[in-house]
Parts: structure tokens; C-alpha cells; sequence
């Protein structure tokens, strides 16, 4: 049985709805991977973020317009991660309209440059892993950031660039409401979140939603910078919103409970870098640092902090590299030695690969296996179902769905491949 928990965070956060946040605006939860907003005003309506496919964003079209047929008079991409501005031509509908977005906007949907040196195919089976792209909906279950069942069709299909790039703090007319653009990097550099005092909507873009933040995404992202996404969440609370529309899970109600959800992350987000650093001055290894930096209980409990998405664990080891780089300052990973060499003398100290084998198949401690596995694939011993059984396994423990994916994904192909 999968995780219980990450279950009922699918089902909590990712049933299809739209959600009334304020007279005039609404929100789309559940119909992408993304949520997408309208703003209602005089003649037109506003689209912020548009949703990872063209499928999901005609689907959340149909659905706005039972509410307000308006034209939609202009776009706001808060940043600019493909499961939020791959819908955007559907809401366009062929029109000329301005889409608006940050000046440090630079989507990862524009052609790869092949001038640079990048490990782009590791990355591209990354990406695919931790989402589950191929896994069926079922094995899925979610994304730790939305519903694992959603429409696919379309898929990265309707990005359109942004037609005027934001360089500062401002105030602009949507039709006659009145918004705030405010930078706000966090999850990305890029962020660009709107504020509509008028109604008190504050639409956060990714900066927070309800799980453990993905300070560092297994897919392989450079340093989140987590004293700038820290800081960003302090001026998040501090606007006073009476409603906040994430870019991810459901909108959260009150002024007392968006501090609430924002200032706990924002400490969770705090301790994270504090106790890394300590141990990091101890002198321990990013293996250590990795399973010994935890949240405390009282941060812990908190439904909103549950490692769905993010896990405290990874982030860890993202400051810890982020500030210091990989060597942890023991001599020893200087000269760190190959999975070969090391799997030879793994190999000859339990008495040769069969006394290996028969360890790792008699373990009880799944990691052991995987680790053990590993050294016998390097030496080309048969342990890849073995291997995959174990992944298999803990996938079905894991409360954090891009692992979840990731063990299920990697496992099928490790069982393909044999
Ligand atoms: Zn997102």
C-alpha cells in the first residue's frame, strides 16, 4: 500500500474545483499540475499562469468562462516553470494580448543552446522520473505539487514569451483593478508575485504551497538561494493578505493563518540552513548531514509542512553544497575512490560477489540492498531485480512523491533493461 498520507494529500489538495478567492477572482486547483487565476475586470479578465498543457488550459478556459465570459484582456506568468506558462496560447486565443512576466523571466521551454555545456539528457531522465511521466495514474498518485492524474495532452505545447518584462516593483491597471507587482524571488530567481489590495488576494506564484518547500528538486536545479526565498516569505507575510492563491495545492483563508503558513515555513526554512551549518562547523559528511538535519516537532506537525514535495533531508545537503561546495572537509573524499574500486573491495572483504549477493537478498534494511546491489551491478553480478524490488518497496513507503516516482520510474527501467 502506498503512503497513506501522500494519498490523502492528493486528495485534499488536488480535487478539481475552482475556487471563489474574492469577489471577482477566482482560482483553478486540481485541473494541472499548477493552479491558474482570473482577475475580473471591467470589460476583460487577467490570467495568471496558465498550466502545463494545452489540454488542462482549455479544460480551466471553459470552467472560468461559466463564471465570467469576459475577453481575457492580458497574462501574468508569476515565473517562469513550464507547468505554469504552457498553456498560455489557449487563453490568447489567437489574440494580441500583453503577457507580462519578470525581467530575470528565462523559461527552460526555449531551445536548449548547444553552445553550452550542459548535462542536459541527465537532466531531461530526471525530469521524467520525478513526475512519473510513463508511470500510470494509479502508480503516481501525485506530484507532491499537484493531482499525478491530469491530462497530458498538449503537454509544454502553448508557451508563448512574455510580451513585456517587469523591472521593479510596481502598480498596474487590470482593467480596473488595482494590482501590485512585486518581485519576490524565491523558488526561482524570477518570481514575480500580485497583489490586489483592493480585495486582499495575494497570488504567491511557488514560493510557498502546501508541503516542505522544494529547496533542492531531485530533477537537478542549481542552488535556491535559501536566505533570499526566506526573506521573500517575512515580506509575504507581512502584506496582510486575507486570502493567498498559491501556485500549487489549495488557497488559504485569513490574515492570522497565512502568517501562520508563511511564517512557519519561513522558520522551517530557517532552521534547515542553521542546523546544516552546525554540523557542517562539526565537521560531518553530507551523508550524515543528509539523515541528521530534521525539523523539530513543533514544525514538523504542521499538516503544510509535510515532505510531499520537498524534503528536509535533500535540503540540507543542497545548502550544504550551495554554500560550501561538495568537499565536507574531511581529507579522506579528497582522493575519493571509484564505485568500481570500492566494489571490488566491498566484494573481497565479504569473501567474494555470492557471499555479496546473499547479504544483500537477506538484508531487512532496504537502503543496505540498494547499496549492496550497487556494488554487485558495478561488477556486473545480476542484482538488478533484486535492486528493483527494493526501490519498489520503499516507493511504497515514501510520503514524497518525486521519490516515490523516481524509485517506480527507475525500477521499471532497471527491469527493462534486464
Ligand atoms: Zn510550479
Amino acid at each position: 500500500m502506498p503512503n497513506a498520507r501522500l494519498i490523502e494529500h492528493n486528495k485534499t489538495q488536488f480535487v478539481k474545483e475552482i475556487v471563489e478567492l474574492a469577489s471577482g477572482v477566482w482560482g483553478a486547483v486540481g485541473f494541472a499540475a499548477s493552479c491558474q487565476y482570473m482577475v475580473e475586470g471591467a470589460h476583460s479578465v487577467t490570467i495568471i499562469d496558465t498550466s502545463e498543457s494545452t489540454k488542462a488550459a482549455q479544460n480551466v478556459l471553459d470552467e472560468f468562462r461559466q463564471r465570467c465570459d469576459k475577453p481575457v484582456g492580458r497574462i501574468i506568468f508569476t515565473h517562469a516553470h513550464r507547468d505554469h506558462v504552457s498553456g498560455a496560447s489557449v487563453f490568447l486565443g489567437g489574440r494580441d494580448i500583453p503577457i507580462l512576466a519578470s525581467k530575470g523571466f528565462k523559461s527552460d521551454l526555449m531551445a536548449v543552446d548547444e553552445a553550452t555545456i550542459a548535462p542536459n539528457k541527465a537532466l531531461g531522465r530526471r525530469t521524467m522520473a520525478q513526475f512519473g511521466i510513463g508511470l500510470s495514474g494509479e502508480e503516481r498518485i501525485s506530484l507532491g505539487c499537484g493531482p499525478g492524474d491530469r491530462p497530458m495532452d498538449g503537454l509544454g505545447a502553448g508557451f508563448v514569451p512574455p510580451t513585456a518584462l517587469i523591472e521593479g516593483d510596481c502598480d498596474i491597471d487590470l482593467d480596473g483593478v488595482h494590482a501590485r507587482l512585486i518581485m519576490a524571488p524565491g523558488e526561482t530567481p524570477d518570481h514575480m508575485i500580485v497583489w490586489l489590495p483592493d480585495s486582499g488576494v495575494l497570488i504567491g506564484g511557488d514560493n510557498w504551497y502546501h508541503a516542505f518547500p522544494n529547496l533542492y528538486a531531485i530533477r537537478g536545479t542549481p542552488y535556491r538561494d535559501f536566505a533570499v526565498w526566506a526573506k521573500t516569505l517575512d515580506q509575504m507575510a507581512n502584506i496582510g493578505a486575507k486570502v493567498l492563491g498559491p501556485g500549487h495545492t489549495r488557497p488559504v483563508f485569513g490574515v492570522e493563518q497565512i502568517r501562520e503558513v508563511l511564517g512557519t515555513t519561513r522558520e522551517a526554512m530557517v532552521h534547515v540552513m542553521r542546523e546544516t551549518a552546525k554540523m557542517m562547523d562539526e565537521g560531518a559528511s553530507l551523508d550524515d548531514i543528509g539523515a541528521g538535519v530534521a525539523l523539530p516537532d513543533h514544525l514538523a506537525t504542521k499538516p503544510w509542512l509535510g515532505e510531499f514535495y520537498g524534503k528536509v533531508g535533500w535540503s540540507a545537503r543542497a545548502f550544504a553544497v550551495g554554500t560550501l561546495g561538495w568537499y565536507d572537509g574531511n581529507p579522506t573524499h579528497l582522493g575519493a575512490m571509484s564505485d568500481h574500486r570500492r566494489a571490488v573491495h566491498t566484494a573481497q572483504l565479504a569473501g567474494g560477489t555470492d557471499a555479496l549477493m546473499k547479504a544483500a537478498q537477506e538484508t531487512d534494511d532496504l537502503q543496505w540492498r540498494l547499496e549492496l546491489c550497487d556494488h554487485l551491478i558495478t561488477l556486473e553480478q545480476p542484482a538488478q531485480s533484486l535492486k528493483a524490488e527494493a526501490m519498489i518497496a520503499l516507493a511504497e513507503t515514501e510520503i514524497n512523491a518525486t521519490a516515490r516516482n523516481t524509485y517506480l520510474w527507475e525500477a521499471k527501467r532497471l527491469i527493462d533493461a534486464t
